[in-house]
Parts: C-alpha cells; sequence; structure tokens
C-alpha cells in the first residue's frame, strides 16, 4: 500500500507506473476476496452453500483478547458460549442483531473470568434468553468482580434462573443434533479456569468442541472419563496458552481445524509458540481471531466450510475490522 500511496502523489504518471499500479490493484483485490471466501475440502461456494437443507453454523467472535461463541441450529435455536470483554459488548449484541438473531435460547459462561462473562449484562439485556448455564464455583472463588456482579444483575432484573452446568449434562437432544456438557466434573478445583464448561456440539457426522479456557488437568479429566473424544473443529482452550493442548489431549480429540480466540498483540503472548507446535505436530489446521477475524463454520452433518475475515468486534478496532492485521 506504501508504494500505491506513493504513485499516487506523484505529479506525472509513467506509463508502465500506471500498469503496475493497475496490477498491483488487481492483484491485492483477488487476494483479499481469496481470503474472504475461503473454502475448505468441500469444492463447493462458502457462505448459504447448502441453504435448501438443514445446517449448523458455528460463529468463533473475534472478540479480541477473549472468548465467543454463536451457535444457530437448524430448528431456528440460538445457543452462546460467553460474550467476550465488556468493552465490546455493543458491538457484539449489535453484531447479533446484524445476524437476525434477537434470541438466545441457551447462554453459556464457561467461567467467571472478565474476557467471556464481560458483554453478558449487556447481552441479556439487549436479547431474549431462554437459559443460562455457569458453573458452580467453590464459595471461596467466586468473584467479587463489578463484571460478575452486572451480570448476576442482569439476569435478575430479567427474572432469568440460573442453572448449574456440569458434566454429563444433555442441553439439546432432538434428531442429529446434540448439544452437551463434557466439564467441569467436580465442584472444586484451584484455579477458576478449571472450572470451565466444555460444551460438544454434534450434528450427523461432524463435531465441535469448545473448551473454555479449561487446562491440562481437565483435559486428562476428560480423556479418562470419554473414550471418544474426537471433534473436527476444536475452539483451542485458554486462547492458545501453553497451560493447555496437551499433546496426548490434541492426539485423543484430532480435530481437523483448531481455532484460537485472542487479541492482536495481547500482553499474554497467545498463542504461545508451544501450543502452536503442538498443533502443527498433530496435523491441525489452525485460525486465529486475531489474524482472520471472525471465523464462520457450517455443516450439513456432511461436509464442512468456511468463511473468514468476517467483522471484528473487538472493543479497540475499527468498524470493518481486521484487514490491517491479517498476515
Ligand atoms: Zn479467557
Amino acid at each position: 500500500m506504501k508504494g500505491l500511496f506513493y504513485i499516487t502523489r506523484r505529479k506525472k504518471l509513467s506509463a508502465p507506473a500506471v500498469i503496475a499500479a493497475l496490477i498491483l490493484i488487481l492483484a491485492s483485490w483477488f487476494f483479499s476476496s481469496e481470503q474472504n471466501m475461503q473454502i475448505w475440502n468441500t469444492g463447493i461456494p462458502s457462505g448459504d452453500f447448502i441453504s435448501d437443507s438443514r445446517q449448523v453454523s458455528v460463529y468463533y467472535l473475534d472478540v479480541g483478547q477473549g472468548d465467543s461463541e454463536l451457535i444457530r441450529l437448524p430448528n431456528g435455536e440460538n445457543i452462546l458460549i460467553d460474550a467476550g470483554l465488556s468493552g465490546g459488548a455493543q458491538k457484539l449484541t449489535s453484531y447479533l442483531h446484524q445476524l437476525g438473531v434477537s434470541r438466545i435460547d441457551y447462554l453459556i459462561a464457561t467461567h467467571p473470568h472478565a474476557d467471556h462473562i464481560g458483554g453478558m449484562a449487556q447481552v441479556i439485556q439487549d436479547l431474549e434468553i431462554g437459559k443460562v448455564y455457569l458453573p458452580r464455583v467453590a464459595d471461596d472463588q467466586v468473584p467479587t468482580t463489578r463484571t460478575y456482579e452486572k451480570m448476576l444483575d442482569a439476569a435478575s432484573e430479567k427474572e432469568l434462573r440460573l442453572t448449574q452446568g456440569k458434566a454429563g449434562m444433555t442441553i439439546v437432544d432432538e434428531e442429529d443434533v446434540r448439544l452437551e456438557f463434557l466439564a467441569p466434573q467436580k465442584e472444586e478445583y484451584d484455579n477458576l479456569n478449571n472450572y470451565s464448561i466444555v460444551v460438544k456440539l454434534t450434528f450427523g457426522e461432524k463435531s465441535f468442541l469448545f473448551t473454555g479456557d479449561a487446562e491440562k488437568e481437565i483435559e486428562r479429566e476428560m480423556i479418562e472419563k470419554y473414550p471418544d473424544l474426537h471433534c473436527d473443529v476444536l475452539k483451542v482452550g485458554h486462547h492458545g496458552s501453553n497451560s493447555s493442548s496437551t499433546a496426548v489431549f490434541l492426539k485423543e480429540v484430532a480435530p481437523e481445524y483448531g481455532i484460537i480466540s485472542c487479541g492482536v498483540d495481547n500482553d499474554y503472548g497467545h498463542p504461545h509458540s508451544e501450543v502452536m507446535n503442538r498443533l502443527e505436530k498433530a496435523g491441525v489446521k489452525v485460525y486465529r481471531t486475531d489474524l482472520q477475524g471472525t471465523i464462520v463454520f457450517r455443516t450439513d452433518g456432511k461436509r464442512l466450510s468456511a468463511q473468514m475475515n468476517l467483522p471484528s468486534l473487538a472493543s479497540d478496532s475499527s468498524p470493518k475490522g481486521n484487514s490491517a492485521k491479517a498476515s
């Protein structure tokens, strides 16, 4: 872009310079539209490629250094797992409305950290809410943060009952759609991340796993409890922190795709290089919200398609989002 800017500032343009500029413009347009329409292993167009059949969409929302995923079921029900930081809450609910989502049937707060529940109060205020799930945390670890209180206040203002989410619960079980919780198994952990509700979504032959910020201890617990942990798309645990995604867990889950939800140049150095190496060794194709913005996967239960570079909802991003940060 620097070169283009220089050319436009020149007073006289030579013919070769004009031709070079045109080639540059066409090339950048071609590559950016390629990126917007990335498709894997289907050979069919992105977007509503299966609009005439039942489909599930999973949005990995780019909320910066936080987590938020929207699941849209074939019967029109919506599930929101986490709601990012409070600074991006307005953008999040506007985007949900833009997608035509006015009701969240199942709202899941994986664990009470600000990068997961920050936007919850706004979501509860701005949308119609069905059931709300959160883990039960040991008394001496219950957060006293303003963020947590705001979420509880918003829920009580709407007279919403909060349901404890734990391993073994099946939230949706109809026809070929199943949504279940694989963690937490215990009622006491030494670290709030490990209370994370882990969600598994299955539609036909395809499955998605959302591990919140669960760390290696929980990964080990799940391996012991569930003989089949496989999924096609894994929301990589704890923003790609080295605390999670052990080699043995990745081997058990064996996902084809891994999505890392993290902020551009975040203070934690997420994703950690050790995790990127383990993902590469496990043959997982990795996509990141800090590089690819909001990412959506769609499936008809047999095939998967995906689209990237949908708007960023990070609190410090421009409305259009992430063209500047795509590498
Ligand atoms: Zn987190």
